[in-house]
């Protein structure tokens, strides 16, 4: 089986550093447990660094870290589906939102359960994820206050997820001066990994207060340009394949060249004759462009559902292990297959 090797210290270090440089800020980090999908070490590891506010973007994860014993509060990332506002009510304290109908589901819901829900309404900023426009929220705004069991608690903008926009400086102003608006708020919560950069070098938050942070915590990389984050860890997270075939063969496929098995009709070059190796993870487990072999070794020729393909160094073997380090997607649908193996360590 492959194995996802989980370095607890690692998370736990670069989430320490990264909130005390937020803490001098003014700026409270949320970390995200996302890409980690709800594991409750790694939740359990957040919290030993301080038991406050964690941010996810399913309902399911936050539930079952919730009932596995994490007392951290939690905001739910994902505006929350009509089909989803009772788990939503019962397990996360905030969400994100920029739609009344689906505010005014969680007020009656709240009532309900005789909870208060606090809304953070996500502005649009150029991104062109979620978000509405500030006339709108404004108007939101209004109607929260009538209504008795959902309050504002925040504002808020994503940057860098779709459209690949910016969290500049600018962008920060204009959503610190849209808060203005807004007297009764208690974040305004600038972006995510995106803003690290921003985060490190301004010296002026004007009045972004909160950041929600995955990436950066888990892989040590800020994510406008994926550069390494000075001081932070890089290896949290690593993979382990198991190699099961190894052959020396043409470096280009021969026969009559048809559509392979996802669709595309392949294209390559053609080296001669190179040792290639199997190793047995596909794209059901991991997305194979995000994976990045230790120590320059190996090169990645491609994957199928449960092969993944590499030109191999000199000396694999059949039983060897291959180890790499994934990037947010990849390591996103690792922690997700049920068909690999979590390993936590303490120290690598
Ligand atoms: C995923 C997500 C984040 C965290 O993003 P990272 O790049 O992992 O820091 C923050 N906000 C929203 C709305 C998200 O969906």
């Amino acid at each position: 089986m492959s194995r996802i090797e989980i370095d607890l210290d690692q998370i736990r270090e670069n989430y320490a550093r990264l909130k005390t440089i937020a803490d001098k800020k003014g700026i409270s980090i949320y970390p995200v447990t996302k890409v980690a999908a709800g594991d409750l070490r790694v939740a359990r590891t957040l919290e030993a660094v301080v038991v406050g506010t964690m941010a996810d973007s399913r309902i399911e994860n936050i539930r079952s870290l919730k009932l596995a014993g994490i007392r951290s509060d939690f905001l739910l990332l994902r505006a929350p589906a009509f089909s989803e506002i009772a788990e939503v009510v019962k397990y996360a304290n905030y969400s994100l939102n920029s739609s009344m109908a689906t505010i005014s589901k969680l007020d009656l819901e709240a009532k309900k359960q005789g909870k208060q829900h606090g809304v953070v309404l996500m502005l649009e900023m150029g991104d062109l994820r979620e978000g509405t426009s500030i006339e709108n929220a404004l108007t939101i705004a209004r109607r929260i206050k009538e209504l008795g069991n959902v309050y504002l608690y925040g504002i808020g903008a994503n940057f860098a997820c779709y459209g690949g926009v910016a969290p500049t400086a600018e962008k920060m102003q204009a959503l610190s001066n849209y808060a203005k608006n807004f007297p009764e708020i208690q974040i305004v919560s600038g972006g995510n990994s995106a803003n690290i950069s921003w985060l490190l070098g301004t010296d002026d938050t004007y009045s972004i207060n909160n950041l929600r942070i995955g990436e950066a915590i888990m892989l040590g990389l800020e994510t406008l340009n994926r550069e390494p984050i000075k001081g932070l860890n890089r290896e949290a997270f690593v993979l382990a394949a198991e190699v099961i075939e190894v052959e020396k063969k043409e470096s280009s496929p021969y026969g009559e060249i048809a559509q392979d098995a996802f669709g595309n009709v392949p294209e390559f070059e053609d080296e001669g004759i190179i040792t290639r190796a199997i190793l047995s993870i596909g794209r059901q487990d991991v997305d194979p462009d995000g994976l990045t072999p230790f120590n320059g070794q190996h090169t990645i020729l491609g994957a199928s559902s449960d092969h993944l393909i590499i030109k191999a160094e000199e000396g694999i073997r059949v039983g060897d292990e291959v180890y790499f380090t994934p990037s947010y997607s990849a390591l996103l649908r690792l922690m997700t297959s049920p068909f690999v193996q979590k390993k936590y360590v303490t120290s690598r």
